[in-house]
């Protein structure tokens, strides 16, 4: 490619209204133009990029098994009303009427369309089992689109829908579509972890997430540095160690006056945080007004907010002083298990390590020691409210330590069972003759976003620093003067030499001032970067450097369309024709 006749329309300056990196620099690079709000056009440079990512997903699918075909995009509603969704999907499905005043929508995604597709043709379970997947444009309209690509209305997704004979037959195909998106997002260069994840909307019975590690991620994603452990930071649990095992002596209670904060109360009796249980009274909207229940925790571990509805119900808030007291005896910060009757008490599974406790005494500056859980107070059924942090234990491996980072939804797979089947009467004949639901599972990646996440994963302050395998380019060839004639023609041999070793180049041969180039080149952030200038061709070299490492080296011309080669190569990248 040569960037004089290409469609590369970089800019200098940051765009005003772009908040992440990604998005700022798929502007500046010439990549994406935005038509309407969420809705971009793919300029030369990301559709490179693109059909790069689709190429490699392509790939792990078909090899996996799913077959690739394509469903319109425009669906009509009858079957979104047959699955339910027509009405619960809500705003965000964009929903329109042709001339003979017939509903449609525009397809956020496809399980109805390929569940009726299926249940026409699909008649025995000598049919199955049968995996599907398509590259297309799908709608969303997001609420707030942002973020470029990251988040859009329109967008290019991956989704697979897969149709088995029975539970275990769908099990196995989910562990194929799981196994093939680790391939695809490895073989992508990016730094990714698979996580466990509630199935929301869709439903479904269980589904994992792959989330890319990025700072500008919007979830939190806790996993372990040895095993494979990773969760949503609201799924995610831990080995918490206990405080250092005492002998607890006979509970009893001191004065503790006017402390009730757990450092505070921790400084005062000269213990530490997490030898102190805090009980903690919530008020949950119930039908007749509210209910309460307690929850016991560890002084230094916090209850997660979605942990905590998934117990005790969506809307559980911190119970008001006045309710405290009036429950427990004690004003608020003075609150404790024993003597506590009336209240529901939930043990979080941190207190039962506990030994030589603090807890409140339910009355005003007044405090327990020498509290024993189990002993002192019943455990019950514990359970797992607090949140996991960065060097707690792993749950699943010994030995393993928990880190956190910010993480970025690239795909998701879920299985469905029978939600789809059942509701659109999609059924096959089994061996004895009986009509059974198909069960199912889908799989989506989204195309633009996985784009958008390896940017916001792989970039410097100068620009993108792209991972080979999904790079629009592998190289870009810098002449550093455009006035030399003899340095013109040099480079044109040299990127015909490039192109013949399935090098995919672009030539920077623009009328620019040399630092011009560069500065564009650095933006672009294709991973090897080629600088031709006088004092090179004089020696019979040219300057080789990697953009993600900077080392720069002089490689004889006559060698370097093998030496950049074998980078290409050594990087993950796809020669042509090699
Ligand atoms: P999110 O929670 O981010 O809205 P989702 O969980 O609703 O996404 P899925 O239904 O799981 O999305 O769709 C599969 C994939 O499609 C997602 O993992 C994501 O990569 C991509 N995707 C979903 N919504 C968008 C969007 N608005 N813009 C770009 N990509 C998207
Ligand atoms: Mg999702």
């Amino acid at each position: 490619m040569r960037f004089s006749q290409s469609f590369i329309p970089t800019l200098r300056d940051d765009p005003a209204d772009a908040e992440v990196v990604s998005h700022r620099l798929m502007l500046r690079a010439g990549m994406i133009r935005k038509l309407a709000a969420g809705i971009y056009t793919y300029l030369p440079l990301a559709w490179r990029s693109l059909r790069k990512v689709e190429a490699i997903i392509r790939a792990e699918m078909d090899a996996a098994g799913a077959q690739e075909l394509r469903m319109p995009g425009v669906q009509p509603a009858e079957l979104w009303r047959e699955s339910g969704r027509w009405e619960v999907y809500g705003r965000e499905l964009l929903r329109m009427k042709d001339r003979h005043e017939r509903d449609f929508c525009l397809g956020p995604t496809h399980e109805e369309v390929i569940t009726d597709l299926v249940r026409g043709e699909v008649r025995s379970y000598k049919q199955l089992p049968l995996n599907l997947y398509q590259l297309q444009t799908k709608f969303r309209d997001e609420i707030r689109p942002r973020f470029g690509l990251m988040r859009g209305r329109e967008f290019i997704m991956k989704d697979g829908y897969s149709f088995d004979a029975d539970e275990s037959g769908a099990e196995a195909t989910y562990r194929r579509m799981e196994a093939a998106y680790h391939r695809i997002f490895a073989t992508m260069g990016l730094n990714f972890r698979a996580v466990e994840a509630d199935t929301g909307q869709i439903g479904g019975s269980f589904s994992h997430e792959f989330m890319v590690l990025a700072d500008t991620g919007e979830d939190d994603v806790v996993f372990c540095d040895a095993c494979d452990y990773a969760a949503n930071r609201e799924k995610a649990t831990s080995k918490v160690a206990p405080p250092e095992r005492r002998d607890t002596p006979a509970a009893e209670t001191v004065a503790t006056p006017g402390v009730s904060t757990v450092d505070e109360v921790a400084a005062f009796l000269k213990t530490t945080p997490d030898r102190l249980i805090k009980t903690l009274v919530f008020e949950v909207p119930a039908e007749s007004g509210k209910r309460y229940a307690a929850v016991l925790i560890r002084g230094d571990r916090e209850v997660q907010e979605v942990k905590l509805n998934n117990l005790l119900g969506e809307g559980a808030r911190l119970a008001e002083p006045a309710d405290v007291a009036r429950l427990t005896g004690g004003p608020l910060g003075f609150a404790g298990p024993m003597g506590l009757s009336g209240l529901d008490v939930h043990v979080d599974r941190t207190v039962a390590g506990v030994t030589d406790g603090v807890t409140g005494a339910n009355a005003a500056d007044a405090h327990l020691v020498h509290v024993l859980p189990g002993r002192d107070f019943p455990l019950g059924d514990l359970v797992d409210l607090d949140g996991a942090r960065a060097g707690d234990g792993c749950p699943r491996c010994d030995g393993g330590t928990l880190a956190i980072r910010r993480g970025i939804e690239v795909g998701q797979v879920f299985m469905l069972g029978t939600k789809y089947s059942d509701a659109m009467g999609a059924t096959f004949l089994d061996p004895d003759g009986k009509a059974r639901p198909f069960v199912m599972g889908c799989y989506g990646i989204g195309v633009g976003r996985t784009l958008a996440a390896a940017i916001e994963q792989n970039h410097d302050e100068k620009g993108i620093v792209w991972p080979m395998p999904i790079a629009p380019l592998h190289a870009a060839l810098v002449v550093m003067n455009m006035k030399s004639e003899a340095l013109v023609a040099a480079a044109d041999a040299l990127y015909e030499a490039l192109g013949a070793a399935g090098v995919e180049v672009l030539l920077d041969d623009r009328p620019e001032r040399a630092g011009v180039k560069l500065t564009d080149a650095e933006l672009l952030g294709l991973p090897i970067l080629l600088l031709l200038g006088d004092r090179g061709l004089a020696k019979g070299v040219v300057e080789v450097r990697a953009r993600a490492g900077g080392e720069t080296r002089e490689v004889p011309l006559a060698e370097a369309p093998a030496a950049v080669r074998g980078m290409v190569e050594a990087a993950g990248g796809t020669i042509r024709g090699g």
